[in-house]
């Protein structure tokens, strides 16, 4: 496994693969890993001849008052897990270089960037576009693939695709969690143990949301179950909606996906899940 830090080297660490004409798949994290990224990286492995894992905590997709500073960083655990997976290169680049400070163009996908999830973290998704499409240039995959966990950020990174003819195709894969239904996030290390034991009602608040739906009730009355049971368990509501899974607008018919995100202390969890339409 070969482990490159430097911008300027990504390129040529990839050269003889595709010259050999082998297919490149991408893997794109910011580390601190955990089996939701090891669905990706298998995923990779089995999909494509040769498997890139970015390690990169990105600080242009970290609000002000955020946890960029603490967010968990573990390198060499990291490595170790990159090795088992069998992935052939693992780019590490640092900030300075992927930033320099004359740095001036970002990528911004319009209104699907700053609704729900866009509209509580604003300059997230500004943040997230400009990284991935600066990494697709320097790896240049022919797969790249994203976690359903983040699924707004997954429908931006396709709209990006499309919209600017980026030649990468994206797959998303399913969430990975805990026995318990806690999704697994590398935020889950901030929690408590009392707020650990509370956690799991995250993806129960969708369950029921899910069942007002499905009983045909009204997206009010499933976003309000939502909330319901979100904050009996503690948790502080950012939101929690009935959305389309490619616009993120208000649901209207079709097949949903309810996503949530909610604070519980210090820790701020999003979840989703996907609703049979009716
Ligand atoms: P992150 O390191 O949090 O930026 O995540 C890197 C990738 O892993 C993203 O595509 C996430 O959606 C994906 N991911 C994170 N958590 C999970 C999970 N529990 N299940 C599946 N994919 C995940």
């Amino acid at each position: 496994m070969k482990i490159v830090r430097d911008v300027s080297e990504i390129r040529s660490a990839l050269e003889s693969h595709r010259k050999a004409e082998q297919s490149i798949g991408f893997v794109p994290t910011m580390g601190a890993l955990h089996a939701g990224h090891l669905s990706l990286m298998r995923a990779a492995r089995s999909t494509t001849d040769v498997a890139v894992l970015s390690i990169f905590v990105n600080p242009l997709q970290f609000g002000p008052n955020e946890d960029f500073s603490r967010y968990p960083r573990s390198e060499e655990r990291d490595f170790e897990l990159a090795e088992e997976e069998k992935m052939d290169v693992v780019f590490i680049p640092r900030v300075e270089d992927m930033y320099p400070t004359d740095a001036a163009a970002t990528v911004t996908v319009g209104r699907l960037g700053e609704i729900v999830e866009g509209a509580a973290r604003p300059g997230h998704f500004d943040g997230v576009a400009t990284v991935v499409a600066k990494l697709f240039n320097l790896v240049d995959a022919d797969v790249a693939f994203f976690g359903q966990k983040d699924a707004q950020q997954a429908a931006v990174i396709k709209r990006m695709v499309k919209d600017l003819s980026f030649r990468t195709r994206i797959q998303v894969e399913p969430i990975v969690r805990e026995a318990d239904g806690l999704a697994l996030s590398s935020r889950n290390v901030y929690l408590s143990p009392e707020d650990r034991r509370q956690a799991p009602m995250l993806n129960q608040a969708l369950r029921e949301g899910a069942a007002v739906i499905m009983d045909r009730g009204s997206v009010a009355d499933a976003e309000r179950r939502v909330a319901e049971v979100a904050t009996g368990a503690g948790f502080e509501m950012d939101y929690g909606s009935v959305v389309d899974p490619e616009t993120f607008e208000p649901w209207a018919g079709g097949p949903a996906l309810i996503v949530i995100a909610a604070r519980l202390g210090v820790t701020r969890l999003i979840d989703n899940l996907q609703v049979i339409g009716r």
